[in-house]
């Protein structure tokens, strides 16, 4: 099985702390959609003729599409990879953009899980973020998706902004869990070089939280969504059983997905492909036929490397004995050695053969995936 990922380049305003891929102009969104059609036709092959598990529509913001807008992609997709053997079909949305008009045609459409960009419950963290919608139309967005029969429902919250203290983020957790949200994927701020926000901090405009602060509102969140019932399957994710989400999983999980549209990234066990970041370069290579995209061969080493960063990420863990037949005996032993250290300190968990961070293990993930990598 396989995933398909369409990267919609568009938002109608940009937020402070945002590095993705997207411009606010929409003149070009009727060309943008025939391209994205003419790279299906174009790379159909890279999935190798794998049937279709997952959709996922992201961006940018793919609410700013319509109706009529996503019946020509789906039909597209559908005559080039097949979509019936479809199980999770996702559109990223922002909540103002989740009008009852909005969200009643959905209901033409083959969607079936709605992720949410909420970011925040808070008036003075959306603002902050320059981010489009209220509390309340978040809240509305919510109640609409369910009264049209979407249940599958994901929202996105950030932590750890300049100020914010560890009651607020409290707070937002409650309305989430209050709202009985099945999935929830939370991100710490990032200082992402290039953006607004970044140069807010390169002004001394505002100021990173204390890591101390960090580290307590990652396990509160922890500590509070796993209290609520929520299962942590993977760092930045949780889910209610049966919600996790399947499209996210198979980055994981070394699936097959191919990505459309400019940033969007493909993988299919050999290569991992980048398409360029660049609206008006990306609608040039596929007028000409030749997409512009940045092609990385991968070798056995980088594969183990990939296999280790992102089973690790998960409640899954590794199998070593996945390692061995994968990767042979050396990759094994090596990853064995790696792990000792960790294993002793209990940062690092071993159930029959399956290594997974521990609760205390998570909170230094990136420092011991690193030292489990081949170098
Ligand atoms: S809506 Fe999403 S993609 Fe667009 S600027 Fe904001 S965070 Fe970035």
């Amino acid at each position: 099985m396989a995933g398909l990922y369409i990267h919609i380049p568009f938002c109608a305003k940009r937020c402070l702390y945002c590095d993705f891929f997207s411009n606010t102009d929409m003149k070009f969104k009727e060309p943008y959609i025939d391209a994205a059609i003419r790279e299906m036709e174009l790379r159909q092959e890279y999935i190798g003729g794998e049937p279709l598990d997952t959709i996922y529509f992201g961006g940018g913001t793919p609410s700013q599409l319509q109706q009529a807008d996503f019946e020509r992609i789906f039909e597209a997709a559908d005559r080039l990879f097949g979509t019936s053997s479809c199980t999770e079909i996702t559109l990223e949305a922002n909540p103002d953009d989740m009008t009852p008009e909005y969200v009643a045609s959905l209901r033409n459409l083959p969607f079936n899980r709605i992720s949410m960009g909420v970011q925040s419950f808070k008036e003075k963290d959306l603002r902050f973020l320059n981010r489009r919608h209220d509390r309340e139309q978040a809240l509305r967005a919510v109640g609409l998706c369910k009264e049209n029969g979407i249940q599958n429902i994901s929202i996105d919250l950030i932590y750890g902004l300049p100020g914010q203290t560890l009651e607020e983020w409290q707070e937002n957790l409650d309305d989430a869990i209050r709202l009985e949200i099945p999935h929830i994927s939370a991100y710490h701020l990032i200082y992402e070089e290039g953006t607004a926000l970044y140069k807010l901090m390169e002004a001394g405009k505002v100021t990173p939280i204390e890591e101390d602060l960090s580290v307590t509102l990652f396990s509160t969140l922890i500590n509070r969504l796993t209290e609520a019932g929520y299962l942590h399957y993977e760092i930045s994710n949780f889910g209610r059983p049966g919600y996790f989400s399947r499209h996210n999983s198979s980055y994981w999980t070394g699936t097959k997905y191919i990505g459309i549209g400019p940033s969007a990234h493909s993988y299919n066990g050999e290569s991992r492909q980048w398409n360029i970041s660049s609206l008006p370069r990306y609608l040039q290579g596929i007028k000409a036929g030749i997409p512009d995209i940045e092609i990385e061969e991968l070798d056995i080493n980088t594969k183990y490397n990939d296999f280790i960063i992102t089973g690790l990420r998960t409640m899954w863990g590794i199998r070593t004995a996945d390692i061995r037949e994968r990767f042979g005996e050396e990759k094994q032993t090596y990853l064995e050695q790696q792990a000792a250290t960790y294993l002793r300190q209990g940062l690092l968990i071993r159930e029959n053969d399956t290594l997974t961070l521990s609760k205390k293990g998570i909170f230094i993930s990136d420092g011991i995936m690193s030292d489990l990598l081949w170098v």
